[in-house]
């Protein structure tokens, strides 16, 4: 893949409301990223779809909303206040700044380059400084250090924290886990790829938790069912692999961690982790906060900490790559046509409702008759903003399923054209049996 096609994914997620600039009337914000009136309907079909997969089709999964705002002494057991940095060096040149890691290596191979100008940077002079990625911030009036407090830099330590009261509540038995979609912070050096690495961002996890020796059992199927997701969703295989970590790549937590990486334009890159975090987050808490956080076994009357199998995804990273894998150029007799062949439950509309003719009032009314009802069961969106042509092409470039088309022969037989996204062909169809044509479609 190229970057060419990087940039007609961008420039299609700006012209036609995906993904707009932060803050673009002030000049933007760097790396910010504001969803658009397609945007948002993609990304919520998306966090619907996986909710869906994690909690509503699971018997063994519970759903949780924690707050982006939690006590300073989460990140201290969790270990971010400690271990959450990033090695950062300044090039005196020109003044940018890089991870340590980002570092090109010169051509005698010993010293380090600035890859923005290509001075040598002294690392025995101007050595990196560790840089914590947390957000901070103050509650309340008063910013001294009694007030501090963090942006949460994962979702998942929200789920920790409650992992009392789910099982209280709910009398849970091992195994058993709880999901979370929400925002993240993190104060990245250098974000960039469009929204792939963003200060801001939504994650969707999964706390897992099961007795230590079926940790490994877990650890394989979470994996098999987080890649089968995107697959199922439509996700090109040969634009999917697993890579699992290698012992000296793992986070301090860790026992083990496979990657779920696409092949976008600018290479390989990770959608989702699926990590073994042992006992360390629950045995971390209980030591900070002095609460009993072990789990009784009543049938071997055995008293221990859960291991957590966590499957960790980026919202905005799969919506990304939904879309890069989406994308496609097709020729078409009268010239080129854009095509985002999303999948049917992520296509922000399923159905267009279109007049041929915008002028006749009668057509029109007809139009909006049908669309009217139809909106009661399905995504559907009217537009008489163009000529039926140019209707299509646009419906086509943000992915809608089907075209329903009114035109003047409808008024006589009360039958609409309906055009089928990816094949184009066409369909005479009575408007009293549309609905039924639809489900029949999967919608
Ligand atoms: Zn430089």
């Amino acid at each position: 893949m190229s970057n060419a096609l990087m940039e007609q994914v961008v420039s299609l997620c700006k012209r036609r409301g995906f993904i707009f600039p932060g803050s673009e009337i002030y000049g933007g914000l760097s790396s910010s990223w504001d969803y658009g009136p397609l945007g948002v309907e993609l990304k919520r079909n998306l966090k619907q779809a996986w909710w869906k997969a994690a909690v509503h089709l699971r018997d063994d999964m519970e759903g949780l909303d924690s707050g982006i705002l939690m006590h300073p002494s989460i990140w201290r057991a969790s270990g971010h206040i400690e271990g959450f940095t990033d090695p950062l060096v300044d090039c005196k040149a020109c003044k940018k700044r890089f991870r340590e890691d980002q570092l090109n290596l010169s051509d005698n191979g010993k010293t380090k380059m600035c890859p923005e100008c290509g001075q040598i940077i002294d690392l025995g002079q101007n050595p990196p400084r560790m840089f914590n990625l947390m957000l901070k911030t103050y509650l309340g009036p008063v910013e001294d250090e009694g007030a501090v407090t963090y942006l949460r830099p994962e979702t998942a330590q929200g789920i920790f924290v409650n992992f009392l009261n789910v099982i209280n509540t709910r009398h849970r038995k091992l195994p058993f886990g709880v999901a979370q979609i929400g925002k993240s912070f993190r104060n990245e050096i250098t974000p960039g790829n469009f929204t792939f690495r963003t200060r801001e961002f939504e994650q969707m996890e999964i706390e897992y938790f099961v007795a230590p020796e079926e940790a490994d059992v877990w650890y394989r199927k979470w994996i098999d069912l987080r890649l089968d997701w995107y697959l199922e969703l439509g996700m090109k295989k040969e634009n999917l692999r697993l890579r699992e970590h290698a012992k000296e790549e793992l986070a301090h937590y860790a026992k083990s961690c496979t990657d779920i990486e696409y092949q976008f334009p600018f290479g390989w890159s990770e959608l989702e982790g699926i990590a073994n975090r042992r006992d360390f987050d629950l045995k971390q808490h209980a030591h900070l906060s002095g609460k009993d956080l072990t789990y009784f076994d009543q049938a071997r009357n055995l008293r221990f900490l859960p291991y957590v199998i966590e499957p960790s995804g980026g919202v905005d990273r799969a919506v990304l790559a939904f879309v890069v894998d989406a994308y496609r150029q097709e020729k078409v007799n009268d010239g080129t046509r854009v095509v985002l062949g999303l999948d049917k439950s992520l296509a922000p509309f399923k159905i267009a409702v279109l007049p041929l003719l915008k002028k006749n009032e009668k057509v029109v009314a007809l139009a909006k008759k049908i669309n009217y009802v139809l909106k009661n069961k399905f995504m559907v969106k009217y537009d008489d903003t163009a000529s039926i042509g140019k209707l299509y092409r646009r419906q086509d470039e943000i992915g809608t399923l089907y075209c329903v088309t009114v035109d003047p022969e409808t008024l006589e037989d009360n039958k609409v054209t309906v055009r089928d996204r990816d094949t184009m062909l066409q369909d005479r169809v009575s408007i009293e049996s549309l609905e039924k044509y639809f489900q029949e479609k999967g919608l």
